[in-house]
């Protein structure tokens, strides 16, 4: 388990929505776990990258009227920017003290935090795993950057 980190900041793409977290993350708290559910990739575009947290430790800095929760099963939230649409967290109203946040949100994971499982994997897309693709920390060759970053 990460160890509780004040300086923990994250936020939304277009920056109206930013966030704090001090507590753990992951750990004891459950897995940090990559989720391929069909409603994780409508959410989020592929699958989601998620650690438990507290939901106590989870302070809204700014744009707390700029997140919206969409119930996408029964008493369960998904907490987004409603600006841009970044996920941010996922709660559920059976479970107050918990969290689920979104790694893509955060600005720099702690260290030591792990993916621990690929979850719901049954109804991934045939393309998702086993590629061999080579990767790039950049534009693949050839693509000419653009105005904007990635996507
Ligand atoms: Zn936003």
């Amino acid at each position: 388990m990460s160890e509780p980190d004040p300086g923990l900041t994250g936020g939304c793409l277009c920056g109206a929505v930013r966030f704090s977290y001090s507590g753990p993350l992951g750990g004891e708290l459950g897995a940090v776990t990559v989720c391929h559910c069909a409603q994780c990739r409508r959410a989020q575009g592929y699958a989601a990258a998620v650690a438990p947290a507290l939901a106590r430790g989870f302070v809204v800095l700014r744009g707390r009227g700029e997140i919206g929760e969409y119930e996408s099963s029964p008493g369960k939230w998904r907490g987004f920017c409603r600006s841009c649409g970044s996920p941010l967290y996922s709660r559920r109203d059976a479970r107050p003290d918990d969290l689920r946040l979104r790694l893509g949100a955060v600005d720099a994971a702690p260290p030591g935090l792990k993916v621990e499982a690929h979850i719901f994997t049954a109804g991934a897309p045939a393309w998702s795993f086993g590629d061999d693709a080579p990767r790039y920390a950049w534009f693949e060759p050839g693509r000419q950057p653009a105005a904007g970053a990635g996507g």
